[in-house]
């Protein structure tokens, strides 16, 4: 037998996991027997927004295949290159949205931490993908600032933790966070919108479930996952350990082109979930960010799937079809 090296004791294994992702597309291609696709790959983007895949994720798809909907995700294809009419670095309003460094205060009621800038994998059709995050998260403001935005609005009942991905956080700074956020009184829910547990489920950890155990608030956590081949076995242990944790799971997705813009991906993907005790929250149109048109599915494509998915699921399992539009109130429906 081959000694298994022991992990370092203050470096908890998530993080392990974490510092050893992918992060050079050709040998993630490579790994998949798919270098006669090197050519496809943009350089310039990938230094633009870094390739950065947890072998996790990597190891849920399909060898071989080009196509594969959790592949198409996380490349940089040279497609990002080409400059769309009507998309844009900004595509919906978050620099205008700024209550302070780090908080979001776009609707009523709820208002959005930029925990941390850090992801576990970087998606490329994000709509963060040019967020100054260097100045606009909460933490480089040591989070003060936006504490202190949060205390100071007796109407803030809700805070969205969210990033990047705020579970890409230790968890003693998650705690830090929250023990900050107990001195509002004002507030009733809180909630995470984080991709880890699909994309890294071992940052689901027993530290990271007594801190949930002993928040004071009801806690929702919306996870994000697009297609239900992200959602193996081990996505269902990290889920129900957060169920267990007593959390109320959400997930959202986007409608992405060539990922789950088909009624039976998107049927599949809401029974797993289901299966795994998440409900789906929302269906995305993609937000129409610079690099990202080549996962745009038209409106009319969108509607339509929507209603055929209507007439195939139960409706607690089908999710909401929104875009966010600046300026809104809230994610709007598209019809
Ligand atoms: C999406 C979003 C929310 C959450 O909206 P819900 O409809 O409550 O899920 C809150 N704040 C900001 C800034 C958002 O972008
Ligand atoms: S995990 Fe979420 S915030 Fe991070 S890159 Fe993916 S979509 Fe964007």
């Amino acid at each position: 037998m081959i000694p298994v090296k022991p992990l370092p004791a203050q470096i908890p294994k998530w993080q392990q996991l974490w510092r050893d992702s992918l992060r050079d597309p050709l040998e993630l291609l490579e790994i998949l027997g798919l270098t006669a696709f090197s050519d496809r790959i943009s350089v310039k983007s990938g230094d633009a927004f870094a390739f950065r895949v947890p072998r996790g994720f990597a190891a849920k798809m399909r060898h071989g295949d080009i196509h594969d909907p959790l592949l198409r995700q996380v490349l940089p294809l040279t497609e990002e290159e080409s400059l769309t009419p009507g998309y844009s670095i900004d595509a919906v309003g978050d620099l205008t949205a700024r209550g302070a460094t780090g908080v979001l205060h776009k609707y009523r009621g709820r208002a959005l931490l930029v925990a941390t800038g850090s992801c576990a994998i970087n998606c490329r059709y994000c709509f963060r993908r040019h967020f100054p995050y260097a100045e606009e998260t909460a933490a480089a403001g040591q989070w003060q600032e936006a504490i202190d935005y949060l205390r100071n609005d007796a109407s803030i009942h809700e805070v969205i933790l969210s990033g990047g991905d705020p579970l890409s956080l230790a968890t003693p700074k998650l705690a830090q966070l929250t023990d900050a956020l107990k001195t509002m009184p004002q507030l009733k829910r809180l909630r995470l919108h984080t991709r880890l547990p699909v994309v890294l489920p071992e940052r689901i950890d027993a530290g990271l479930l007594e801190w949930l155990s002993g928040l004071p608030w009801p806690v929702t956590v919306v996870i994000h996952a697009n297609h239900g081949n992200e959602l193996g076995p081990d996505v269902g242990d990290a889920l129900q350990r957060l169920r267990q944790a007593g959390t109320t799971l959400l997930n959202q997705s986007v409608l992405l082109a060539g990922v789950n813009d088909d009624l039976a991906v998107l049927c599949r993907l809401s029974e797993s979930l289901h299966a795994m005790g998440v409900l789906p929250y929302y269906l995305h149109q993609l937000d129409r960010v610079q690099g990202a048109a080549h996962f745009s599915v038209p409106q009319e494509r969108a509607i339509a799937l929507h209603r055929e998915l209507m007439a195939a699921l139960p409706g607690y399992l089908v999710p909401k079809l929104v875009r966010e539009t600046a300026g809104e109130p809230n994610k709007s429906p598209l019809y």
